[in-house]
């Protein structure tokens, strides 16, 4: 590959060694998630995929080089798509990090004043614009392992002004970043501090004016909800999503991280987009979220880096027939990394999901999450060309790469938006 004469927006993409094509959910998605094609070329418009040369054609009959790129021989996957992160903090938590390697749980370090505390106490003090300085970094970040579109959560601001000065931050960092973003009301994330003696009144608060406020600024597109023991309980949940539903917002929810609840059938009851982490989730729970189209958010990057054991039931969820997506949960607490493969890596290890189910869960499964499944996750034509190229010889070494591997070129609707070298 040239980088020097390849266009920057070019026609063609050509001498692609192999394409991967995750497919559109159906039924039987799960017998052949990713087709994969051989020697072959894509043709792009406007932005999108117009057409997919035969395979053993590595470049198309009218080529003309001013308009190729030429991916010699590597592998071309679709921009991946990271459905659940926590962007809008300002310090790392490296400390408790720490505290935990000594032994100390997440519950314990959070009871004792630490924890997301710490995070919303450097929201609270920052302005728009630092935070908005600190998202455009991230996204960055994100780029460089191949993302090309997250949902981004406010969630540490916890109050009226501090939530909507996180979402337009995050607005703001958006419009100038090819990174796409769905952002995402996370003002039910944990109670603060001085909420603590009255939950139900800060719950008041979410509906009565941060919801609305979040939805006439169009500042988001979904509503999140923290369903545990010590955050938010399910009679809580169901009048925050019953406000969402109104105002005409999505509904999102983490649920079954540390213990059994609710989560699948509220999910499932308020035909939310998505539910996240469902760790805990059992054979009912499953049942409910495949049979009402509820896309399960996998997230073991938090399982691992909290030190425990308990995966979801991820391999069920797939015999069943559920919408999956894996993301990296990036937060400063208990995923501080923004690396999709790596998580790829963990889902086939921890998780024994196939390479192609844990590649269709980054790219379809995140464009369902995000409900954008009609043009984002895949490279079939019609589709927006976010185009990932990699030194990689089939879509098996992304998790065999154990995090060692980021795209050498990244497209965004059609453009070169980074051309990086592997670490
Ligand atoms: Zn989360």
């Amino acid at each position: 590959m040239n980088t020097e004469t390849d266009p920057v927006a070019p026609r063609y993409i050509t001498h692609i060694g192999r394409l991967a094509l995750p497919q559109p959910f159906s039924g039987s998605l799960w017998s052949e998630p990713v087709k994969i094609m051989k020697d072959v070329w894509l043709e792009i418009k406007d932005g999108q995929i117009l057409r997919i040369g035969p395979e053993g054609q590595p470049v198309p009959p009218d080529e003309n080089d001013s308009e190729a790129f030429n991916a010699d021989g590597m592998m071309v996957t679709p921009g991946l798509i990271d459905a659940h992160t926590h962007p809008i903090f300002v310090d790392s938590r490296q400390a408790e990090f720490v505290r935990r390697c000594r032994g100390e749980t997440y519950q314990q370090i959070a009871a004792d004043g630490g924890g997301i505390i710490t995070s919303i106490r450097g929201v609270r003090a920052a302005d728009q614009e630092k935070l908005s300085g600190l998202i455009l970094e991230r996204l960055d970040g994100f780029l460089n392992f191949g993302v090309t579109s997250i949902e981004a959560k406010s969630g540490y601001g916890l109050s009226f002004e501090d939530e909507l000065k996180s979402l337009r931050a995050l607005q703001k960092s958006a419009e100038d970043h090819p990174v796409e973003v769905s952002p995402t009301l996370l003002a039910a994330h944990v109670v603060p501090p001085e909420f603590q003696d009255n939950p139900d009144g800060y719950v008041d608060l979410i509906c009565r004016d941060i919801i609305p406020q979040a939805a006439t600024e169009k500042l988001a597109e979904s509503v999140d909800v923290f369903l545990e023991d010590g955050a938010f309980s399910t009679s809580q949940a169901m009048r925050i999503f019953e406000t969402a539903k109104k105002t005409g917002l999505a509904c999102r929810l983490h649920a079954d991280q540390f213990s059994l609840g609710a989560g699948a059938r509220i999910a499932a009851e308020f035909g939310a987009l998505t539910a996240d982490h469902m760790d805990y989730t059992d054979e009912a729970g499953i049942d409910k979220l495949a049979e009402n189209g509820v896309t399960v958010v996998l997230l073991p990057g938090a399982v691992f880096f909290l030190g425990m054991d308990h995966y979801a039931a991820a391999r069920r969820m797939v015999e069943k027939g559920c919408r999956i997506a894996l993301s990296t949960d990036f937060n400063p607490g208990s995923s501080p990394t923004q690396s999709l493969p790596l998580m790829m890596s963990l889902a086939c290890i921890k998780m024994h999901l196939t390479p192609a189910e844990a590649l269709w869960a980054v790219t379809m499964g995140g464009a369902c999450a995000l409900n954008r499944s009609d043009r984002l996750g895949t490279l079939l034509p019609g589709y927006q060309a976010d185009v990932c190229l990699w030194d990689a010889e089939d879509i098996d070494f992304l998790p065999y790469a154990y995090g060692n591997i980021t795209p050498e070129v990244v497209f965004k609707e059609g453009e070169v938006v980074a051309a990086l070298l592997t670490l």
